[in-house]
Formats: structure tokens, sequence, C-alpha cells
């Protein structure tokens, strides 16, 4: 059987291992060299990659259905994307989601080494108007933490259009849930610091890609802006993918769950989850993904003051930034500067995890009760 013939599960725990041969490792061990002995199909230099780097891409690459690229963090891939770009390229992205992109692609802008072209991304004749010339079509979604869905095949074919190149951050949906490539983007993008390594332990990011001829060019700005990621990052984040469909399942299972109690809670205004009916894009969302994710945002009723007492009240959540890992955490977004004004004030996001949904539930309560 042919390893393209695994399912999703079975490739996830076996590739990217040492050859069954007696006496081999069962995983690839850390190597500490940042050079190697000379010689035919040997490493050279350390920046070019190494057996683990490979490992890992094996594995996200042959579940994304494309050749992976791992990068020292999520917000090195984008700047390896823009790289590639000609001078003064038209770049069209999202108006408001993850906020570090939103501020390095303003930041470019602003000294004109690309024009950018900023989208209400769920809008889909937004896009439409705004794509004309485009080189690069950047989509999220959904977004963070406002949670819109973008319709991807439509807004891919008028990427396409223009000969734009199509990348999609898919940090929040992971290498299970959605699969940008099969839908027709030429890149997919995660920050595999969240639900790829999945324990709040790593900083590393992954581009995905089709096309070998790109993903060599990619390969090379990883080498030009020295973003390898460091060994222990890329074995964790190898050891961390081994378990991705199981914890993902049990944190999906248990967002949805949190979800829907959220819903009727008094201390809250709205929920905000594309596996829950009431959001506006479920559909489109079911449509192209195979579930809501392991993240849920909802916009408490009250003040600012109220919110923040919340998130310091639990017990068991964490009140902390970053979302993906078996620990359940939480944070009110507009604490951050950078976030956009779009983002209610009260807007808590809440990564969950694999815990006791009950013993997560009643810790929400208990803290919600005490603010309320
Ligand atoms: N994309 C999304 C959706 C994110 O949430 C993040 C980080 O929070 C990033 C990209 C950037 O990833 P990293 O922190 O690994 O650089």
């Amino acid at each position: 059987m042919s390893e393209q013939n695994f399912h999703l599960e079975t490739k996830l725990v076996n590739l990217g291992r040492p050859e069954h041969v007696a006496g081999a490792p069962m995983n690839v061990p850390i190597g500490l060299s940042s050079t190697f002995v000379a010689g035919e199909n040997s490493h050279g230099y350390i920046r070019e990659g190494t057996d683990l780097t490979e490992a890992l891409e094996s594995v996200i690459g042959s579940v994304e259905g494309g050749h992976s690229i791992v990068f020292s963090s999520g917000i090195a891939t984008i700047n390896a994307v823009v790289d590639l770009l000609p001078a003064n390229a038209i770049v069209v992205a999202p108006n408001h989601a993850y906020p570090g992109n939103s501020v390095r692609l303003r930041e470019l802008a602003a000294v004109n080494r690309i024009q950018l072209r900023e989208v209400q991304i769920d809008d889909t004749e937004a896009i439409r108007s705004a794509i004309a010339g485009a080189s690069l079509l950047w989509l999220e979604s959904p977004t963070n933490p406002l949670m819109e869905i973008v319709d991807l095949k439509t807004a891919i074919e008028l990427g396409h259009s223009q000969n734009a190149l199509v990348a999609v951050d898919n940090t929040f949906m992971s290498p299970v849930r959605q699969h940008p490539l099969e839908l027709g983007a030429d890149i997919s993008m995660h920050s595999a610091t969240k639900s790829i390594a999945g324990h709040s332990d790593s900083l590393i990011g992954v581009l995905t890609v089709k096309d070998s001829e790109l993903a060599q060019q990619l390969r090379g700005r990883r080498v030009l802006q020295g973003t390898l990621p460091g060994a222990l990052e890329t074995f964790l984040a190898l050891r961390g993918i081994r378990t991705l469909n199981l914890r993902y399942d049990r944190a999906e299972q248990n967002a949805l769950a949190i979800a829907k109690r959220l819903e009727s809670h008094p201390a809250v205004d709205y929920v905000l989850y594309p596996g829950l009916e009431s959001h506006k894009h479920h559909t489109r969302h079911m449509n192209q993904a195979s579930g809501g994710g392991q993240v849920v945002c909802f916009v408490l009723k009250g003040n600012v003051d109220q919110a923040e007492k919340f998130c310091d009240s639990l017990r068991i959540w964490t009140h902390a930034t970053s979302l993906g890992g078996v620990e359940s955490t939480i944070e009110r977004r507009r604490r951050w500067p950078a976030e956009p004004t779009a983002t209610p004030e009260t807007l808590i996001r809440a990564s969950v995890g694999i815990e006791n949904v009950e013993d997560l539930w009643a810790d929400l309560d208990t803290a919600l009760k005490s603010v309320y």
C-alpha cells in the first residue's frame, strides 16, 4: 500500500519517520549541528534545512496535498510570500483579520513596496471590486477573531482571473478540517505554533503549495531571510502533529458544546462560531470545512472592566493569548493596541482545549456569575 493511499490519521502518525531497518530510531533525532560533512545528497549548511525539517514537511505536505516549507514562525511565512512579489504589486487582503499580517502588509504599503487594498473579506463582491491587477490575494477563513467566512472557491477563482497568487491562512481550521489547495488555492498557510504543535510550547509556521517551482522559490526566501525553525521547535511540532486529529476532534466537540451553552447565557450578547447554525455563514463554512473548529468568540454584555474581571476570575482557563493548545485559553482581544476597532471591546476569544467539558463550562459559568 503506497503512502498516498493512507488515511489522514495514518499519515499523521506514520510519515516523517526513519526507515524500518534494524536499529533505526523511531523518531528523527534532534540533530544539533549547523554544518554537515560535504558529499553528494547530504545537507550542506543548516539554513537550507535538516532531516527534521524535511520530516515535518513530509507529514504536512502529504495531509495538505502539496509541497510544504516550514518557517521559524507563522509571521515569517507572509514575509516570504510578499518577498516574491514585484515592486509596487497590488495585494488584496482582509480589512480585519489576524492583526500581525495586517500590520506587516500596511508597513510594506507605507514604504511603497506594495499597494494594499483591504476589503471586507466575507463579501465576495468587495473582493471582485478590488481584484483588478492584483498579484496576491491573501485570504483567512475563519478570520481571527471576528470569525468571518470567505467563500473560498469563488474568491480563489477571482484571484486567478487576474493571475494573482492566492494564499489562505488556514490556521483556525488546521490541516484536518479545511484543505485550501483542494479548493484551488496556490498556498495554504498555518501558524503551526497553534494546533499543529498543539501544546503552547513552540513557535513555527508552514506554507504548503501545489507548484514545485513555487516551493523552490519559497525555500529560497527561507534561506535568504534566515527563517528556518530551530531543531527543538521542529521536533515539538512533529511530535504534536502525531495527535492533531485526536486533539482537534475533542477540542472541537468541547467548543461546539460551549458555544451552544454560551448562546443562551444571560451575560452573553452574541456568539461567533461557524459551527453554530446561527452563524451568518454557517452553510458557507460547512461546505468548505468539515467542522467549526476549536475557537469560539463571544461578545459579553456590560463593560470592559467586567470582561477583564471575567477573564481573570477563571481557574481552569488561562487568561492568555494564542490558541490551538491542549490547554483552554481565553482573552479580550481589544486589550491589544493592534486589534482593529471593528472587534467589539468586550469580544472574548476562547481557544477550547481537550479538558473535561463540564469542568470547562462550570469554570466559565462561575466566573460569569461572579462578575455579572
Ligand atoms: N495567522 C493567524 C490566524 C494567527 O492567529 C497567528 C498568530 O496568532 C499568525 C498567523 C502568526 O503566527 P505566529 O505567531 O506563529 O508567527
